[in-house]
């Protein structure tokens, strides 16, 4: 099969919100009036990113969901998408499975795909979404300000957890390993919710390389500092990851790490002024997403980690970095 058999039968769809879509030199897009669009991109790279045996489908489904997480993150709809691929070998199987993933999720979030570029090599996965925003309402990194209280969407650390039991074969309970796995490989991106924030969020990063690196940009950004309660967030990872650890499968302290420090999580961490609070419940209830209060912005630059009883904890939790 040729790259353009392949592109036809696997990638090229009608469109309905996109004025043009595959099969042109570009794509065309017409964002609404009063309109801003969003853009990003992520790429996934083999060995890298996704182990090579990884199930087609959820790598459809996840190299989307990487890519709207970044559109939740600024409040951004969802509007279409481009997907560049270098694909060792034509494998239909493979293709085919990798396509209802990916459309399986771009048809739930009204995401288009419009373009892209096809090319023989080592596997790679890239894409880049586009989204639109109200103008000037984007959320941005750089609006949290003293006295706003800092939240997180959904739970963390589960992603991590699957990748060190997948690595090391540590021993999981068969439910624990089956919900990581899917935490893992079918990342939920926070897109409702995000869009549910605009105008009550004062800034928002969602949680790809780790809670505190992520939160970490936020305070760069806007010049001020945090204070986490760990009483709070070791609670965020799923119940079951709590009940193996009251079976002694890991310490309190690694549980932690999984939740500050895991990575691959997806959820959406942001800041909102104190009196917001009821909003930030009405957001999340309209966005069906958990979202839980973890700590309080403050003036002072730094990340403090305290305790139930406010001691302040040394501990330093390194992010992830692909060259450190
Ligand atoms: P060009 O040579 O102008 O870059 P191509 O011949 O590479 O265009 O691609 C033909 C059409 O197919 C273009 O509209 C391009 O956007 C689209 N396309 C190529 N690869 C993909 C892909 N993996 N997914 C979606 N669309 C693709
Ligand atoms: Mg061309």
């Amino acid at each position: 099969m040729g790259e353009f058999e392949l592109i036809a039968r696997y990638f090229q769809r009608p469109t309905s919100r996109a004025v043009l879509g595959i099969g042109d030199d570009c794509a065309l897009l017409q964002p609404a009036v009063g309109m801003q669009l969003a853009v990003s991109s992520d790429m996934l790279v083999e060995g890298r990113h996704f182990f090579a045996d990884v199930d087609p489908c959820a790598l459809g489904h996840k190299a989307l969901a990487v890519n709207l997480s970044d559109l939740a993150a600024c409040g951004a709809q969802p509007l279409a998408f481009t997907l560049a691929l270098a694909l060792p070998r034509v494998d239909e199987n493979w293709l085919a499975g990798f396509s209802r993933g990916l459309f399986a999720l771009a048809d739930a979030q009204g995401c288009e795909l419009v373009g892209g570029d096809t090319t023989q090599g080592p596997l790679t996965i890239c894409i880049t979404v586009f989204g639109e925003v109200p103008r000037g309402q984007a959320l941005l990194r750089s609006g949290a300000q003293a006295g706003d209280d800092v939240y997180v969407s959904g739970t963390l650390g589960e992603a991590r957890l699957a990748l060190d039991a997948l690595r090391d074969h540590a021993p999981l309970p068969d439910e624990l390993l089956a919900l990581a796995r899917h935490r893992l490989e079918q990342p939920t991106p926070r897109v409702a919710l995000g869009m549910a924030l605009r105008g009550i969020a004062t800034a928002a990063v969602d949680v790809s390389d780790g809670l505190l690196g992520d939160l970490g940009h936020i305070l760069k950004a806007s010049g001020v500092g945090a204070r986490i309660d760990t009483s709070i967030a070791i609670n965020l990872i799923a119940l079951n990851a709590q009940i193996a650890r009251a079976e002694r499968l890991f310490s309190y302290e690694k549980l932690l790490a999984y939740v500050l420090a895991g990575g691959d999580d997806y959820e959406l961490a942001f800041t909102a002024p104190a009196a917001q609070w009821q909003a930030v419940q009405q957001a999340a209830q309209q966005s069906q997403t958990v979202v839980t209060r973890i700590g309080q912005i403050e003036a002072a630059p730094g990340l403090r980690l305290h305790n139930a009883q406010g001691q302040l904890l040394e501990k330093r939790y390194a992010s992830f970095d692909h060259f450190a």
